[in-house]
C-alpha cells in the first residue's frame, strides 16, 4: 500500500505540479525579458540600484584620500573648474570624478587599443566611436576644458540629467549621456562600486558647494522638444517612434536603390544595416547627400567600413548615418552644427566597404557615438522614410533593391 501511494505521489508531482511550475517559470522569464528590452531601448527610464549611503568601501588606500597623490590633485582641480564652468553641484562632481576613476583611475595618459578610447572619461579617439578627443593633451586640464567644452555643447544632455540630480542620479546622467551607456547596463557601470567611490571622494575632497547648472536656450527646460540636444529628446529616442513620417529623402533626381535592409537582398543576402542609394544621373561633384530630416550633426569620423561617414541627430532624437563619402572635406558640415532637412551635408562616394558609390543610410535609436555598421540599436529605414518608393517596401517592412525611381516626384 505504501508503495502504491508513492508511485501515486510521484506520478501526480510530474504529470500536474511540474508543468504548472514550468509554465509559471516561463510567464516570469517572458516578464522579465520584456521588461528588461523596454529598459534597454529607451534612456529615460531607469531604476537606481539601492545602495546604502556612507556604507564602508574598500577604498580605505584609495588615492584621493591622499592630498599629495596626482589622482587627489586632479580630481581638485576638476572638481573646482567643472563647478566654476557648468555650475555642478557637489553630487554632480562626485558622479563625474567616481566615473572617471572608473574609467581610468583617473589618469589622463590612460590609452585601451581595444576600444581605441584615451583619457580620463576614455573618449573615443578613432575608427570605431569617431574621434571626440581630438589632439586633446593628455593633461587633466585639457581633458576637463574638453569635457567642460562638451557638457556645454554636444552632450548638454548630461547637464540636463545633472541639474538638482542626487549622487545616483548623477552618475546615471553621466553614464547615459556622457558616456552612452544605458542605466539597464549595470555590469558595465558598475554603479554600486561607483556610487561608495563618490561619496568617499566628496567627503575627502570636503566637495560641499550648491549646484547652479544653467543650460540656457537649448530649450531643454522650455519644454520644446523641437530642436535641442536634451534629456527630453533623448527621452523620445525609442522604437516606436519610427513611425514613417520623415519625408526626406537622401539623394536627389533619379536613383537606384542598391543594397536592402536587413540583408543586402531584402529577405537574402549578406547582412544590412542600412539601405544603399545611388543616384543615376547625378556623379561626381553633383552625387550629393541630403539630410532626411532637421537635426544636429554629432559625429563626423571614419571607419574602415562605413569609409567616411558623417551622423546627424534628427529632431525626434533618432541618429541618421550617412557612410561612404570621398573625403572628410566632401562632408560639408561640422560636428555641432544644425542642418535642416534636404541640406547638402555629404557626398556619394565609395570608402570603407563599398562596392560602387552610394550613400549608405542607416538609422539608429541610441548611442550615436559608439555608431559602427552593426551597432546595437539599428532601425529599420524603411519604417523610417515615408518617401521611400513602396515597390521597395515588402512585408515586414524588409527593404529590397530597386529602380529607377524619382525623388523629386516623390517629394511631398
Ligand atoms: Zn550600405
Amino acid at each position: 500500500m505504501d508503495g502504491l501511494l508513492k508511485k501515486w505521489m510521484i506520478w501526480k508531482i510530474l504529470g500536474v505540479v511540474l508543468p504548472i511550475l514550468m509554465g509559471l517559470l516561463m510567464c516570469i522569464m517572458v516578464i522579465m525579458a520584456i521588461v528588461s528590452n523596454s529598459a534597454s531601448s529607451c534612456f529615460s527610464e531607469n531604476t537606481p540600484p539601492s545602495v546604502q549611503e556612507g556604507s564602508k568601501g574598500s577604498n580605505q588606500n584609495a588615492p584621493w584620500r591622499d592630498q599629495n597623490s596626482d589622482v587627489y590633485k586632479g580630481m581638485k582641480y576638476a572638481a573646482t573648474k567643472l563647478h566654476s564652468d557648468t555650475g555642478m553641484s557637489a553630487d554632480n562632481v562626485a558622479a563625474a570624478l567616481a566615473v572617471g576613476w572608473r574609467e581610468s583611475r583617473f589618469d589622463p595618459t590612460a590609452y585601451n587599443p581595444g576600444g581605441d578610447v584615451i583619457g580620463i572619461w576614455q573618449w573615443g579617439k578613432g575608427i570605431i566611436n569617431g574621434n571626440r578627443y581630438g589632439d586633446t593633451e593628455p593633461t587633466v586640464e585639457a581633458q576637463v576644458a574638453l569635457a567642460i567644452r562638451e557638457l556645454k555643447s554636444t552632450h548638454i544632455a548630461t547637464l540636463s540629467g545633472l541639474k538638482g540630480a542626487d549622487i545616483m542620479n548623477s552618475i546615471i546622467a553621466w553614464d547615459t549621456h556622457f558616456e552612452g551607456l544605458p542605466p539597464s547596463d549595470s555590469a558595465q557601470r558598475k554603479s554600486e562600486e561607483v556610487y561608495q567611490n563618490a561619496v568617499d571622494i566628496k567627503k575627502a575632497l570636503g566637495l560641499d558647494f550648491e549646484g547652479k547648472i544653467d543650460i540656457g536656450n537649448s530649450m531643454v527646460d522650455k519644454g520644446d522638444t523641437s530642436n535641442n540636444l536634451g534629456a527630453a529628446e533623448d527621452a523620445m529616442s525609442c522604437k516606436n517612434n519610427l513611425n514613417g513620417t520623415t519625408s526626406g529623402l537622401p539623394v536627389a533626381g533619379k536613383y537606384n536603390v542598391t543594397g536592402g535592409y536587413p540583408n543586402y537582398q531584402g529577405a537574402g543576402g549578406s547582412g544590412h544595416g542600412g539601405v544603399d542609394f545611388q543616384t543615376v544621373d547625378l556623379k561626381g561633384d553633383a552625387a550629393n547627400v541630403y539630410s532626411v530630416s532637421d537635426g544636429v550633426v554629432v559625429v563626423k569620423s571614419f571607419h574602415p567600413i562605413s569609409g567616411n561617414f558623417v551622423v546627424v541627430k534628427n529632431v525626434d532624437g533618432v541618429y541618421a548615418y550617412y557612410g561612404h563619402a570621398p573625403t572628410q572635406e566632401t562632408i560639408v558640415v561640422e560636428v555641432g552644427d544644425r542642418v535642416k532637412i534636404g541640406q547638402h551635408i555629404s557626398k556619394q562616394g565609395e570608402t570603407g566597404a563599398a562596392t560602387g558609390i552610394h550613400v549608405h543610410f542607416a538609422l539608429n535609436s541610441r548611442n550615436n557615438y559608439a555608431f559602427s555598421p552593426n551597432s546595437s540599436g539599428l532601425e529599420n529605414p524603411g519604417k523610417y522614410l515615408k518617401n521611400l518608393p513602396k515597390e521597395v517596401i515588402k512585408p515586414n517592412d524588409i527593404v529590397v533593391p530597386g529602380g529607377v525611381f524619382d525623388a523629386n516626384a516623390n517629394a511631398s
